[in-house]
């Protein structure tokens, strides 16, 4: 059984059926997509190109479908998805508008037994979660949401028949890689729009070129090469950590390298210059104030606004950096009201609008909550997991949050995961290359298993607690896990702390992952 029919999803389905597994996939949403499903808001869309942001198990798929530009919106993508789908008939396993409640193990059978929310009963050997690193959204986080008299809309959970933002008075919460999509998409079509900043980002302009036949068949020729890099880079995009060492250069030079990569309109800045950024407080202060100054230029130099939006207590790539399109430029716009939530935090939701602690009411038609999601963990911990002895796994993670390379936990066996804590994922991978790696994994795992006359598949202790622990030591040498956001947790109250993406590289996990499959999955207790 599958859960989830997203991009790790669908692929695990096809990986499956194409193994000769009675399979079947269970999805809440009423499509395929997962991500590209639930989040429709307006201006969705990817960082990764086009070229990489790809299934790489057939080459005829990636030619014959055609992205009309580099950084397609969340429509073509939720497309491309339904065309892969069609394309490999995986509907027909798969029930739509059903959301997994429960989950349990049972030690004398060796099988889990999963309820639906309408009651349903399954019973699986194998139970793969798909369920997706960002598909937890917050959606109840102020006091007093309900009583709001206008529409209140969490970007994860958009209506498909959209929201009329024409001409109202509208507040964004949060400035995220989200709310920036959603601000400068729907700034030109309000009335007014207030938004809600707390910690703002490093952002770095998006050049978006439109592609033509000709350009993705040029891509199509360089498929199996692509193929190839993408699982050998830090994050498995195609451009990796490319200039020379940070110390080997002086300042005109590490600057004229910046200067290509901003140009480049894509993450390369981040995830193609220079990886002492991570670790180096120098290096991490020249880059940020490489981009500091970027961004002081495009807000005129006004104080307020660079003191409100341009990040000044954490690094450069720290955090996710979002790519956008005349975000700044919006807070030039005069029917733009920057709300500062350092000086007055959100108290709550009043009927006519957002309350704030200075006693202000924000009078608003409509708010859009763009406050992020239970990362990595939350999609798992929402369903009521529970392995041997009725171990349940949201009280573990509660806890402490620990995986075996987000592949499995110990202590409940043949359940495996994809987009889980401490493997690489969002925070730090492009999502098509990690999905895509875990669900090989994962499905070649369960293969020498069944071919090797085994029925149960289980991390062991020990080799779980050896991956937290190299995990933890690649982490805490980075500064990322010294900021506050998401990747650590800390945008959920009581969350345990731990850096919930792997950061030692894609490229080494999926060595580490492969030499694992090499040895007969040495750490994986089967009988
Ligand atoms: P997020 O990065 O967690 O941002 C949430 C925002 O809401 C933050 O600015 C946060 O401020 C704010 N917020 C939360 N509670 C608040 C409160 N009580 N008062 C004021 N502000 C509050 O979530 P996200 O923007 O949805 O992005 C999550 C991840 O999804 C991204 O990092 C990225 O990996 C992925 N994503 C990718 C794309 C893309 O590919 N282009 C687009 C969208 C999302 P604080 O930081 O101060 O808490």
């Amino acid at each position: 059984m599958v859960i989830g029919a997203g991009v790790a999803g669908l692929y695990q389905l096809h990986r499956m059926r194409e193994m000769g597994m009675s399979v079947r996939a269970y999805e809440a949403g009423s499509g395929v997509g997962g991500t590209w499903y639930w989040n429709r808001y307006p201006g969705c869309r990817f960082d990764s190109q086009a070229e990489i942001y790809q299934y790489w198990f057939s080459e005829e798929l990636y030619k014959s479908w055609q992205p009309s530009e580099r950084f397609p919106a969340q429509p073509e993508t939720e497309k491309w998805m339904n065309y892969v789908a069609d394309n490999l008939d995986l509907k027909k396993d798969i029930q739509f508008n059903t959301r997994i409640k429960s989950a349990h193990y049972n030690e004398n059978t060796d099988r889990w037994l999963v309820t639906t929310d309408d009651g349903e009963k399954i019973d699986t050997q194998f139970l793969i979660a798909c369920c997706g690193m960002l598909s937890a959204p917050l959606v109840n986080r102020f006091p007093g949401q309900s009583s709001f008299k206008g529409e209140i809309h969490h970007t994860g959970l958009w209506p498909k028949e959209g929201v009329d933002l024409k001409g109202k008075k509208v507040a964004v919460i949060g400035t995220g890689a989200t709310g920036i999509q959603v601000i400068q998409t729907i700034a030109p079509d309000v009335g007014s729009m207030k938004i809600f900043v707390r910690t703002p980002e490093y952002v770095i302009p998006m050049k978006n070129p439109k592609y033509t036949k000709e350009i993705w068949a040029e891509w199509g020729d360089k498929f199996h090469d692509l193929k190839k890099r993408v699982k050998e880079t830090f994050a498995g995009f195609d451009y990796d950590f490319e200039a020379p060492p940070w110390n080997d250069l002086n300042k005109e030079e590490r600057t004229e390298i910046l200067e290509k990569h901003w140009n480049d309109g894509s993450l390369s800045l981040w995830l193609a210059t220079f990886p002492e950024i991570f670790f180096e407080e120098d290096a991490s202060q020249e880059v940020s104030e490489f981009v500091r100054k970027k961004m002081r230029a495009r807000l005129n130099n006004d104080p307020k606004l660079c003191d409100l939006l341009i990040p000044k207590d954490y690094g450069f790539g720290t955090h996710r950096v979002p790519l956008e399109n005349k975000y700044l430029e919006v807070y030039l716009q005069d029917n733009v009201e920057a709300v500062n939530c350092r000086e007055a935090g959100i108290e709550e939701i009043v009927p006519d609008g957002i309350k704030t602690t200075d006693g202000k009411i924000h009078e608003v038609d409509v708010i859009i909550l763009a406050v992020g999601f239970d990362a990595g963990s939350g999609a798992l911990s929402r369903i009521d997991i529970r392995g041997r002895k009725g171990q349940s796994l949201k009280e573990q993670w509660q806890n402490e949050i620990k995986t075996a390379m987000g592949l499995q936990v110990h202590g409940y066996p043949n359940l495996f995961t994809t987009g889980a804590p401490l493997a690489p994922s969002a925070a730090l991978c492009n999502m098509t290359t990690c999905l895509q790696h875990q669900v090989d994994w994962i499905s070649g795992c369960i293969d020498y298993a069944i071919k090797h006359g085994k029925q149960v598949i289980e991390a062991s202790q020990e080799f779980e607690d050896d991956w937290v622990r190299h995990h933890d030591e690649v982490a805490n040498k980075t500064l990322v896990v010294k900021t506050d956001s998401w990747y650590m947790g800390s945008n959920v109250d009581g969350k345990p702390r731990r850096l919930l993406s792997y950061i030692g590289g894609v490229g080494n996990y999926h060595k580490k992952c492969d030499e694992l499959a090499k040895n007969g999955y040495p750490g994986f207790l089967m009988s």
